[in-house]
């Protein structure tokens, strides 16, 4: 899946790539707190409130297979 694709998914999405912001699906988030990466073969996702990756994804009915661009 492209990182697009995954940021469709979110709220409040900001930044240019290869680097985003958005509000993390997994915790109740006031203001973007997960950051994205646009990697070559993969979506880098990182939730500052500490979110593991698997929880973020499945919040958005994906998996963690999704961060993988093949
Ligand atoms: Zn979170």
């Amino acid at each position: 899946m492209q990182t697009e694709e995954i940021l469709e998914r979110l709220e409040c999405v900001s930044g240019d790539y290869p680097q985003y912001m958005a509000r993390c699906p997994a915790h109740n988030d006031n203001r973007p707190s997960l950051s994205l990466r646009d990697l070559k073969d993969k979506t880098l996702i990182n939730c500052f409130a500490g979110c593991e990756a698997k929880d973020i994804m499945n919040a958005i009915g994906l998996e963690l297979k999704d961060l993988y661009k093949n």
